[in-house]
């Protein structure tokens, strides 16, 4: 993999294509890089420019077949003689590598998803490098348990691989996603099939060059590259070889998933939509609270399942609050994802854009709240920019508890704005929708907090703050946000089977 940084020097798109991208984005199976069994691939088309400067390999049920054997053959190798120990070290290696190409990587998953490079650089890739190296330390401190029953019996229970497991990852957050699960799978022993999201399959692709790097065994991770519906997706759901999928997306393609993975009785962690909220009482810091709310509404161009998009404002300070926002929207810097000044890059797609302006153009059609701001593609875009898909950070205010804006998940930089009096207003329209993923609530009293936090009805509740996470606690959602938790020690019970041993009384006392 290329190293250093110098994107911002001559010809972009000759300096990305010599060092970052290949010419075609190939599936990874058994140690190698392979196009489809067909041949068939799909254009890859860059979000910011709305250009297709490389191809991308289209896998399918045949694809799906080869990673399976692949990695049921490791599964039976020397892999799985490691001990935690050992795939410490190898996941160790892999954060190393990971943080030595961090600048190539960060360059890739700019370019194919449109976010700013200073997130992906000092952001997603970073955290990418950290999910191995905690992963590496947990599961070598976390090995089995051990009780002694009352008649002096021995009993132990011990985490063993599930084999070969499936990862189907999104493309809002690609490496870190991907990594979220590769780590603890790996750290587990089991033998993995990763199937990225094809709008972005460019960093998974990068991060196989890294794992032959750092001697993972072949087969022990493969790559397919695909669609989900009819596609390499399905495929992998469907596969009887295939023990657990581990399925971070939208929620309704988490019940296709449930319903096409019946049959095999897979194993299923679901993370999926969300519909976060920042919620801001009367007393809280505002010198905190709105930047923080901002950001929560606006990083990632609103594409994050964790975003703040509800503001939930008590009615005193709302027109504080909202001028505060509308302050800081002014200072977001919509441009080139490879500029170091740009803060907010492009949307994944124009598709995906068109779906986000829908809701904006849904709201003002039908007079449903008052658009305070954006609510349109930015017109004074560089021509290299004017056809990718950029959409304004956009406020609505006024807009009812049972519209689509706040029920629906935009997954774009569109923040709406409610009011409430009393604390059980605030806590009801929180929880009035049917995700239960996260929220942020801002206020000085600490027993306020504690009182929102545990009503509310959400996996993850901030309170004045927002992202800050810590990977060994629980990450998920209630409700239609997900089923079942990751991080930690949740993850490594994802990815294993228990096994009890019972020795039963030697001596008595
Ligand atoms: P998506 O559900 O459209 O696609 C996700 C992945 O699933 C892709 O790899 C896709 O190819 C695959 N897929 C689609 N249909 C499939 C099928 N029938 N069978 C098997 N695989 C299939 O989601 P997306 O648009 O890529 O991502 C955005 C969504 O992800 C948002 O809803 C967001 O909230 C959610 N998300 C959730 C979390 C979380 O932790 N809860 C994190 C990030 C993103």
């Amino acid at each position: 993999m290329a190293s250093g940084c110098q994107h911002n020097k001559g010809d972009r798109k000759q300096f990305l294509k010599s060092q970052v991208l290949p010419d075609r984005c190939r599936h990874f199976i058994n140690g190698k890089y392979l196009d489809s069994c067909n041949g068939e691939a799909f254009k890859k088309t860059l979000p910011a420019y709305n250009e297709s400067w490389f191809d991308v390999a289209l896998g399918g049920t045949a694809e799906i077949d080869l990673a399976v054997q692949a990695a049921e053959k490791a599964a039976s190798g020397p892999w799985s003689r490691t001990t935690p120990g050992d795939r410490a070290k190898m996941l160790h290696r892999i954060g190393d590598l990971i943080e030595a190409n961090v600048e190539t990587l960060a360059l890739a998953e700019s370019v194919d998803t449109g976010k700013p490079y200073s997130e992906t650089r000092n952001g997603d890739i970073p955290r990418s490098a950290q999910n191995f190296h905690f992963f590496a330390d947990l599961a070598a401190h976390q090995n089995f348990e051990t009780w002694i029953g009352d008649d002096g019996s021995q009993h132990t229970t011990i985490r063993e691989p599930l084999g070969v497991t499936g990862l189907i990852t999104p493309w809002n957050l690609p490496l870190y996603l991907a990594t979220w699960k590769l780590a603890p799978a790996l750290a587990q022993g089991n033998t993995i099939i990763l199937k990225p999201a094809e709008l972005t399959p460019l960093s998974a692709t990068l991060l196989c060059e890294l794992l032959n790097e750092a001697g993972i065994p072949e087969g022990v991770v493969n790559v397919v590259h695909g669609f989900g519906a009819n596609s390499a997706g399905e495929a992998l759901v469907r596969h009887p070889g295939v023990k657990a999928i581990s399925f971070t997306g939208e929620t309704s393609t988490g019940s296709a998933i449930m319903r096409d993975g019946a049959d095999t009785l897979k194993k299923l962690s679901f993370e999926l939509g969300g519909k976060g909220a920042s919620v801001i009482f009367e007393d809280a810091d505002l010198d905190l609270a709105i930047p923080t709310a901002c950001r929560a509404a606006f990083r990632n161009q609103g594409q994050i399942c964790l975003a703040g998009s509800r503001l939930i404002v008590h009615e005193k300070i709302a027109q504080t609050v909202v001028d505060g926002i509308l302050n800081h929207i002014k200072k977001i810097k919509i441009g080139d994802p490879l500029d170091d000044a740009t803060t907010m890059g492009a949307l994944i797609a124009n598709d995906h854009r068109d779906k986000v302006a829908g809701f904006v153009d849904h709201a003002r059609s039908g007079r449903l709240g008052e658009i305070l701001c954006g609510g349109k593609i930015p017109d004074a875009l560089p021509t290299a920019l004017a056809s990718g898909a950029f959409y304004e950070p956009t406020v609505i205010a006024g807009v009812a508890q049972n519209s689509r804006l706040i029920q629906d998940e935009i997954f774009g930089p569109v923040l709406t704005v409610q009011t409430f009096k009393t604390i059980d207003e605030a806590i009801a329209l929180t929880s009035g929708v049917l995700y239960g993923l996260s929220c942020s609530v801002y206020t000085r009293d600490g027993a306020l907090a504690q009182q929102f936090a545990r009503s509310v009805r959400m996996g993850m509740v901030w309170i004045n703050c927002w992202f800050i996470r810590d990977l060994h606690t629980a990450f998920g959602g209630m409700k239609r946000s997900g089923i079942g938790r990751e991080g930690g020690r949740y993850s490594l019970d994802f990815f294993s089977e228990h096994k009890t041993i019972t020795t039963a009384l030697v001596a008595k006392l």
